[in-house]
């Protein structure tokens, strides 16, 4: 919902605090999924180095939504948000905490979170199995994900 890509343009200075040659990708107009009655959805990648544990991380990726405007109390599940930023990888590291899983349990079938990720690091694998994710969204069938004309920044 909103000025979304001024809202991921705010987002990304907020986590430049705390990364280290943060990269943002491209945005991309996606076909929203699960619950397809909604207008589509931006989405973009970002990657960093950050000195962050992977649960610190997801708190400071959570007061950067609550600070976009995000309350999840008054939302629809799946449906229009100002802002929802998740982890798609720490790393190599496989996570499962009660609050976090990481690599992020939807990254290999989501062609919104694949190709903006893949764009910014086209050699990288699942650390779960050693394929490579460019194989994984090669073979998913179209999801309807275009590149906005507006470059990332
Ligand atoms: P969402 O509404 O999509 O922002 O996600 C809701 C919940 O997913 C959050 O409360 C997180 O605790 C949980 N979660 C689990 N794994 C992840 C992840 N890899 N990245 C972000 N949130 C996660």
């Amino acid at each position: 919902m909103g000025e979304s890509a001024a809202v991921f343009r705010s987002a990304f200075r907020a986590l430049g605090e705390f990364l280290r040659n943060p990269r943002l990708s491209s945005f991309y107009r996606t076909q929203p999924r699960y619950l397809e009655d909604q207008p589509p959805f931006l989405n973009a990648a970002v990657s960093g180095r950050t000195l962050l544990d992977p649960r610190q991380l997801l708190a400071a990726v959570q007061s950067i939504e609550s600070a976009h405007g995000r309350n999840r109390s008054r939302e629809v599940f799946k449906g229009p948000r100002t802002l929802d930023i998740d982890i798609l990888l720490y790393g190599d590291a496989i996570l499962s905490y009660p609050e976090l899983v990481v690599p992020h349990p939807g990254l290999q079938e989501r062609l919104f979170a694949l190709v903006p990720l893949l764009e910014l690091a086209p050699d990288l694998a699942d650390p779960r199995t050693g394929r490579p994710f460019r194989d994984l969204a090669a073979e998913l069938p179209d999801q309807g994900i275009y590149l906005e004309v507006e470059a990332g920044l």
